[in-house]
């Protein structure tokens, strides 16, 4: 059983196909450009485990387009993976946002895609562009092929009433569904049922905390088995500081600026999600890399966003300590997580009071699920790389299961 997964966005579109007797890649893929209004085309990079690479441009209005490239790349080009597009079982599609309506994985039908796009208001960004792939899904392959969505809110639909509600008045939430939804669900899913299997047990017997540092940040905190609260909130901008991202903040201090700079509401979500977090404080770059090297170099400021990032994931971790009443295994995952060995052990160096020691050795290994901290450490520390993907194949193949 082959399934595709979709990852779009509103100009892109990240695919993998992905084998489903041995969880094997079969190819992958991004058309990024759709629908640009500057004239340029379309490109689409799709690249197999073989080494072939298939390169084009071409018209790309919409994203039913972008589909019939994926389409001629997959069974046609010199990179193709198979005769015709009938090898494919089902499509999954990860959807960013889906509120309190989609505590599951579930078969996208013309009832749920309505209710994809009416959470749109709660994530522009992402739920519109889901809902122009999906329906173009629906177009060029009509629908004899299952599309399943997989939210990346789902897995925290399991949090406490007290852990996700805002000290708002109340009618907010009622009226209009303001309340903490999370996000990254589906990579702190994987990473805790991988946990579970390494060190062969029971999730439900453990309190874990699961910290996914990439570009955009959350940190879970995972009791009984399922999600007990997360450092994301209505939207993804919550939680600590991550590449371009504020994380928490006084919201006083918004009105304060909107008010001296007559900002709008779009300028503050401009500003608060793509122009702050640690290439807000290093006026440098939002790339771990870059910043990890500038502040080497002497750059104060790349030092300091370094500084505040590390120092609010402690802050997290340790308020989850507190939130579980105790913690048995923190993991690392996505690309800081899983590459900036530096990183995990000042964290956990901030983290002594809990017993934590970690063994140099396995710390310096990279792209393995390995235990980091020593055999003595009271709390066990992870990497996991995480691998959303195949995550969302799996969930694919069990809805369809059913
Ligand atoms: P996303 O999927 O959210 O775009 P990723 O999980 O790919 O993000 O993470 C991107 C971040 O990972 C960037 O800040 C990048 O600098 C960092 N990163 C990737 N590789 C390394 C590395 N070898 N060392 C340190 N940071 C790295």
């Amino acid at each position: 059983m082959k399934i595709f997964v979709v990852n779009a966005g509103s100009s892109t579109l990240k695919y993998q196909v992905i084998d489903m007797s041995d969880e094997s890649l079969v190819c992958k893929g991004i058309c990024d450009r759709i629908g640009a209004t500057d004239g340029s085309l379309g490109t689409i990079t799709h690249k197999t485990p073989d080494g072939r690479i298939y390169e084009n441009e071409c018209e790309m209005p919409t994203h039913a387009e972008a589909f019939e490239s994926v389409v001629y790349a997959l069974t046609k080009s010199d990179a193709k993976v198979m005769d015709s597009f009938d090898e494919i079982s089902a499509i999954g599609h990860r959807i960013v946002q889906g509120g309190s309506v989609f505590p599951e994985s579930c078969i996208l039908d013309d009832a749920a895609i309505d209710e994809v796009e009416k959470l749109g208001e709660l994530a522009p960004l992402h739920n519109p562009a889901h809902v122009l792939a999906i329906r173009a899904c629906l177009k060029t392959f009509g629908d004899k092929i299952p599309q399943v969505g997989v939210f990346d809110t789902a897995f925290h639909q399991t949090m406490p009433k007290r852990t996700y509600m805002y000290a708002l008045p109340y009618k907010y939430y009622r009226e209009y569904g303001v309340r903490k939804y999370g996000a990254h669900g589906t990579s702190h899913k994987y990473v805790s049922d991988r946990l579970a299997a390494m060190l062969g047990k029971d999730k439900k017997d453990m309190k874990i905390i699961t910290c996914h540092l990439g570009s955009g940040c959350s940190i879970s905190a995972i009791k009984d088995g399922v999600c007990f609260d997360t450092s994301m909130g209505f939207t993804p901008l919550d939680g600590f500081m991550m590449g371009t991202r504020t994380g928490t903040l006084d919201p006083s201090v918004l009105t304060y600026i909107a008010e001296k700079e007559n900002l709008t509401p779009a300028d503050i979500n401009r500003i608060c999600n793509k122009e702050s977090g640690v290439l807000g404080i290093s006026e440098l770059t939002n790339d771990n890399r870059d910043l990890v090297n500038a502040a080497e170099e002497g750059n104060e400021q790349a030092a300091l966003a370094l500084e505040m990032q590390r120092y609010q994931i402690v802050k997290f971790i340790g308020s989850y300590v507190a939130a579980m009443n105790g913690v048995d295994a923190i993991v690392f995952t996505a690309g800081i997580g899983e590459n900036n060995p530096q990183l995990r052990k000042d964290i956990c160096k901030d983290l002594q009071f809990l017993g934590i020691e970690i063994d140099d050795e396995p710390n310096n290994k990279r792209g393995l699920e390995i235990r980091i901290s020593t055999a003595d450490s009271k709390v066990g520390v992870y990497v996991v790389p995480t691998n959303e993907e195949l995550a969302i194949a799996r969930e694919t193949k069990e809805v369809i299961s059913k």
